[in-house]
């Protein structure tokens, strides 16, 4: 979809809400790995508690296996909640509490040191605002709204939006479908009113608009493409040494 076209969407008479997909869309990621992400997150926790960095970086990794293995057989399309997956990935090697606190702050510095602001989406932000429009971000993530909040904050140095919907806090996902009509009844409006604006094809296309709302891929570039499998490749080595398939 042109920009043009999505700002004759925006602007619809019957639009009265700009959803925004977060992740590749309001801030954009380098290309990292997930598990790179992870080890690295990892490290610098084992370096914080003053513990042996391999045992915690598996530890994460399984935990995050382990609980997605089992949310596609109980309830497929959901996302596990980060605190509960530090605490699966800490309580096995006794840090407690105080180990799982300190493995999420660490997750989330590495994220947001892996972040940077999409100014064309801050710009449809700000338009959306002059119009007097409600702005709201679904996100598919195993993060809370108050991590989204936290992360935004330090990325952008503002959370710019009216409401925060995660796919971990409602418990349906855009890549489930679910998360949309939900989301539709928590804002008390009418599925026509939303626009959703995304970089996933199904998650920010498809299914909002077979839940009845206006919706914009907006995909990352050919480049970035190029950039993510180069970090795919460099993260194989990686994967193998801490026995991750
Ligand atoms: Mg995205």
């Amino acid at each position: 979809m042109s920009v043009e076209v999505l700002r004759g969407a925006v602007s619809a008479p019957t639009t009265t809400v700009l959803s925004l997909d977060i992740f590749d869309t309001v801030v954009l990621r380098d290309g990292t790995t997930q598990v790179f992400r992870f080890v690295e997150a990892a490290e610098l926790a084992a370096e914080r508690l003053g513990v042996d960095p391999a045992p915690l970086t598996a530890m994460r990794l399984l935990s995050h296996d382990n609980a997605y293995r089992a949310i596609q057989m109980e309830r497929p399309g959901a996302d596990a909640r980060f605190s509960a997956l530090c605490e699966a990935a800490t309580a096995p090697l006794g840090l407690g509490a105080h180990g799982a606190a300190v493995l999420a702050e660490c997750e989330l510095e590495a994220d947001i040191a892996r972040l940077k602001p999409n100014p064309r989406a801050l710009a449809m932000i700000a338009e959306a605002r002059e119009r007097g429009m409600r702005v709201i971000a679904v996100s598919d993530t195993w993060y809370s709204a108050g991590d989204v909040e936290r992360l935004l904050l330090s990325v952008l140095g503002e959370q710019p939006f009216d409401a925060i919907y995660t796919s971990s806090d409602v418990g349906a996902s855009k890549h489930g479908g679910g998360i949309f009509d939900r989301v539709a009844v928590l804002e008390g409006r009418e599925s026509l009113e939303f626009i959703h604006v995304g970089d996933t094809l199904d998650a920010d296309l498809e299914n909002p608009s077979a839940a009845g709302w206006g919706a914009a891929h907006v995909p990352r570039s050919r480049w970035h493409d190029l950039v993510r499998l180069s970090w795919k490749i460099r993260t194989l080595p990686m994967q193998a040494r801490v026995g991750h398939s």
